[in-house]
């Protein structure tokens, strides 16, 4: 009871993530981050944590917790409604098996799951969409800047992706040459 009392009054309290602070000062880079993604050929490197046929799963560089993931659809729209019934299946299954690694490798209390259409719903990358799955804990508030620092945090996503990367790693080879998007990869 104490516990769902304390999660209620951290739930509505706004996330201090001072590393972002990087994206919103860095230029930003050409091209969208979602299609360039795939491009090296290191996923690691671009922190791709799997691909199915139509969507990938990636983590974010600028988190706002630990293990926060975003999935998006192959295809580049900023439009829901866009998405063919076979690529929105897709892309809402992939949504589910990435709520189902959190929940299994992190462990998470709760668990922030959205998406921001637009600049004004708070989109940083409005033309194509994508969705949020943010882990929280209790107190991650305050946690995630004393141990998310800016100079410790590549080395801390690494990490994330290390011990989440083989929960998607069927994903990626149940797809290999599958694909209408396969050259993006
Ligand atoms: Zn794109």
């Amino acid at each position: 009871m104490a516990e769902e009392r304390a999660c209620r009054k951290e739930g509505v309290q706004v996330l201090w993530a001072p590393w972002r602070m990087h994206y919103i000062e860095a230029p930003k880079p050409d091209g969208c981050i979602f299609c360039t993604a795939t491009d090296d050929p290191s996923l690691r490197a671009t922190l791709v944590l799997g691909v199915t046929r139509y969507a990938r799963v990636l983590l974010n560089k600028y988190p706002y917790t630990n293990g926060h993931l975003l999935i998006a659809p192959h295809r580049h729209t900023a439009q829901l409604v866009d998405l063919p019934e076979e690529e929105f299946r897709d892309l809402m299954s992939l949504l589910r098996h990435a709520v189902a690694v959190v929940e299994t490798a992190l462990h998470p209390q709760g668990l922030n799951i959205g998406m921001n259409l637009g600049t004004c719903a708070g989109a940083g990358v409005v033309d194509h969409l994508h969705w949020h799955v943010v882990p929280r804990w209790l107190g991650d508030t305050n946690f995630m800047p004393v141990v998310g620092a800016v100079h410790v945090l590549p080395q801390h996503l690494l990490e994330s992706y290390d011990r989440l990367r083989p929960y998607f790693a069927s994903l990626l080879e149940s797809v290999e040459n599958e694909s209408p998007y396969s050259h993006q990869r």
